[in-house]
This record gives C-alpha cells, structure tokens and sequence, in this order.
C-alpha cells in the first residue's frame, strides 16, 4: 500500500520521524506539500523563502513531491483517496491554526475510513509536554528551562537508507513562478551547511557578541527552524557531541534554542494568545489609533522614525525578511511604547515579512516586550533607543548600513545626528516623537492601567 507524507514545518529528509513512520507503513511513500492560500497569499520575502525550501525539497526526493494549490481539508483526503492511501502521516502542528486545520483534516479522512498519523513535532520537547509539580504548564521561563532540561527527548533519527518514493503518474501543480527564486539560501543542505559552519567558527564568540548588529554573529537558523529544514534535536545533539559543548557560548546558545521551544509551549497550552494578551493585568492599558497614529505607524514601518537605530531595522526588515534579536527589541518598544500602538499591529507586519515568521517566537516576543506576555520583562522597561544604538552598535556601522541619509557621520555620530551642525545635510528625517516624553507617557498610562 502508499501513505501520503504531508510536509509541512519539515521540510527535510534527515532526523524526521514521520518519515520514518511513513516508509515503515507503506510500501510506497507519496510526498506532498499543499499551497495553503490562507499561508501563501502574498509576495512577500517569508512566502518566497518558503517557496525556494519547497522548491530545495521538491529535488532532495528528486521529483518525487507532489504540490496540490488549495485548502488541506479538502485536497489531502483527496489525494489519499487517489492513491488508494490509508494513512496520511505528518509531523504533529502546535500553532492554533495548524492544529484547527489537522483537526479538521483528520475527520474529513475518517469519513472516508482513512487515518492521519501524527509522529515527532518541530521541537526537541513537544509542546504541551512540561509542567510543573501540579501539573500545570508554565508561564516564566526560568523553571520552564530548568524543567525542559530535565526532561528526556529522543536521538536524533537516522536518513532512512532508501526512501520507496510513489513515482506513479499522480498530478502534482507548478510552484508558482517567483523571479530570484534560485538566489534564495534554502533547503536541508544549506541548512546543514549553515550550522556546520556557526558550530565550527561561529559558536565561541556566540556569548559575547550574540548582541550585536553590526557583526554577523548569531547562527542565522531561525528561517531554515521555522521550515524544518534542520531539527533542533540535531542542532542539540551536535553541540553535545562538539568540544565546545560545555562552553559559557554554547550553553547561552541552547538556552535560546529552549526560548523557542517554551514560546510554542506557551502558545499550545494558551493559543488564544496569539493575538491577544496573555495576561489579563494590562487590559485596561489605552493605546493609540486614528489617522494621525497612522502616520506615525507608516513612519515606523518604513524606517522613518528619527531614530537612527529604528529605521536601520526596519529598513533591514524591508529589504532583507530578517532583523537582528536586539533591533526586534528596540524597534517593538518604540512601536509599543513610543508610539503607544497595541503590539499586534507590529506583530503582523513582523510576520508578513519576516522570512522566519513565526506565531509563536514572534507574537509572544511581541508581548515580551510590552509586557503583556510571559513576566521577563517587566512592563515599566522602555528601551531607550539612542542608549541601544550606542551600546550594540557602537561604531554606527549598522546604522550606516542600512540608513545612507548619515553615512557622512563617523563613528557613534550616527547615532545622534541632532548633535552635529552637519546631521542633516542628506535629508534624514527629524524624530516624528520625543522619546522622553513618550518614556514618561508610557509609564503613567502603565501606572494608571495598573490601578
Ligand atoms: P540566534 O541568536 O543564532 O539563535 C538561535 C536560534 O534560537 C534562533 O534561530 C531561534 O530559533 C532561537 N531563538 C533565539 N532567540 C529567540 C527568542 N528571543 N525567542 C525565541 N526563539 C529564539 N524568532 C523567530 O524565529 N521567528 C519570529 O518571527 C521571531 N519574531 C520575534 C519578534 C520579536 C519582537 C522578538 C523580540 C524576537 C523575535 N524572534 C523571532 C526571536 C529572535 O529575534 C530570532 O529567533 C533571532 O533573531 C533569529 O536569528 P538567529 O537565527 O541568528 O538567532
């Protein structure tokens, strides 16, 4: 018989056990990737980087991968039917849209007497597995990373040694044509290459320089983590196996990785908190909005703050699909605190572009940082974005990559054009807010919501 293998944040073919499970059900294994058009509806840097992993998949089963256009609850019991499949094996979803589609999709299958089989999720500790002596998840991460380490997880899986892809006739849709397509990094090999290369050369300095912008210090896995194209048991299993391993850099290293792994635990025990605040104690906290708003709003997304460091990251986010983790700070706490915008404004114009874009690091760092979310930061922290700017970037050169307006000023200059007679010879624009005023704003709306 055939089972399907429906890919979707697992898009590899190494340590994936639902692969694994697929190939010992049937004695033939047809891939499938579904163009879901309620998570590919725009052009955007995240759906072409998804496109290009598809497209990287697509020749690691060397053709064998079928793609179906349309809703998963109707074209996966399709399919199975076609190929006469009983059992449709997947990597278990956590997002709450993925476990409504799953839900859904399971049902329709039993209607028609089929199964799908959900094996291994995209973590190292599946969500919903960790909770405390009461049996109750947590919601701070400190014990959450002292629990996670205490708990077991399987090795690594072995690449089956020969994958009976179906290469019967079975239709399979064009990818849609994207141009640059094939200049995309993306893909298990390139993923593995990547880690390689950070684990080798990368991985020592990781503690020391992890926040800063202006170098390339930090492992650039969180695009090939979100599609799967490296497990992070992997990644674990290698940096306990490394030299380094035991390191002040490699321990920081894991505990971000752990970071990943209790935001989707997180969200699978509380998945109305995607969108909405996690604790009820700000809910009474008034934010902005109408026209003017707006305009403060447009000025943030496209990198015209004032605020040399803001705009450098924004900018980046535009052009690149990728911010550093303390520009995704500093340019949150001036949307949520500066500006006084309710974080899933920001939250879904991180996600439309970020080619990482995940709900549950992503909408739970939102709320990290306006502190509606897990406790790490405490609500009365606004990062103050001069001081960042100077602190993480201190030779301006990260301002100067991606704002040309101040090029011309040398060194920390650029963070600070207001302070040279020369600032503002190329156009850059004035701050569109007074950051201390606002500080104090945004402390007295906290106080007065905290009531
Ligand atoms: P590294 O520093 O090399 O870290 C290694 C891996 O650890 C990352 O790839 C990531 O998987 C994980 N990780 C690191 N920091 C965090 C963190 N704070 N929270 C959760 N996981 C972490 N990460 C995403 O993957 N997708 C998002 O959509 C996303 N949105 C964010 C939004 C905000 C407002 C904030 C503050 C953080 C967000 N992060 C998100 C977390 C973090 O910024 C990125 O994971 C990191 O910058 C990716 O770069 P890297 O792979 O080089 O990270």
């Amino acid at each position: 018989s055939t089972s399907v293998l429906w890919f979707r944040r697992d898009l590899r073919l190494t340590d994936h056990p639902a692969l694994l499970a697929a190939v010992e059900a049937g004695a033939h294994v047809l891939p499938v990737f579904v163009l879901d058009p309620r998570l590919l509806d725009t052009d955007t840097p995240r759906s072409r980087r998804l496109l290009a992993s598809v497209a990287a998949l697509q020749k690691d089963t060397r053709g064998a991968l079928v793609i179906r256009h349309g809703d998963p609850v109707e074209v996966i019991p399709r399919l199975a039917k076609e190929v006469g499949a009983e059992q449709v094996h997947v990597s278990r979803e956590t997002t709450p849209y993925g476990r409504r589609r799953d839900e859904a999709v399971e049902k329709a299958l039993a209607e028609d007497g089929r199964e799908l089989v959900a094996t291994g999720t995209p973590y190292a500790v599946g969500p919903g597995r960790i909770l405390n002596g009461s049996g109750a998840p947590y919601k701070v991460f400190t014990p959450f990373a002292r629990a996670w380490h205490q708990h077991g997880r399987p090795a690594p899986a072995e690449r089956p040694k020969r994958i009976p892809w179906l290469r019967d006739d079975v239709h399979s849709d064009d990818l849609p044509k994207v141009d640059g397509l094939e200049g995309i990094e993306a893909g298990e090999a390139a993923a593995r290459k990547r880690w390689e290369a950070f684990l080798e050369s990368g991985l020592t300095a990781y503690d020391t320089e992890r926040d800063r912008p202006d170098l390339d210090s930090t492992s650039r896995l969180s695009a090939p983590l979100k599609y799967g194209e490296i497990h992070p048991r992997t990644i674990l299993a290698d940096i306990a196996a490394h030299s380094a391993g035991r390191s002040k850099a490699a321990t920081t290293y894991v505990t971000e990785i752990v970071w990943r792994e209790f935001y989707a635990d997180v969200l699978w025990h509380n998945p109305e908190s995607a969108w909405h605040d996690l604790r009820p104690e700000l809910s009474k906290l008034p934010y902005d909005s109408g026209p003017e708003t707006d305009r403060l709003v447009d000025a943030w997304r496209e990198g015209r703050t004032g605020y040399p460091i803001v705009d450098a990251g924004m900018r980046q986010l535009l052009a690149k699909g990728w911010m550093h983790n303390r520009l995704r700070m500093i340019t949150a706490s001036f949307l949520t605190k500066d500006l006084h915008v309710y974080w899933t404004v920001g939250a879904r114009h991180f996600l439309d572009h970020l080619v990482d874009g995940d709900i549950a690091s992503n909408n739970h760092g939102w709320q990290w940082v306006a502190g509606t979310g897990t406790d790490a930061s405490p609500y009365f922290r606004v990062f103050n974005p001069v001081t960042q700017g100077r602190k993480f970037d201190p030779d301006g050169e990260y301002v100067r990559r991606w704002v040309p307006e101040l090029r011309h000023l040398t060194g920390a200059a650029a963070h600070e054009p207001w302070k040279h007679d020369n600032g503002y010879d190329h156009d850059y624009v004035q701050p569109i807010v007074d950051h201390d005023e606002e500080r104090k704003e945004s402390l007295a709306r906290y106080e007065r919501a905290r009531r």
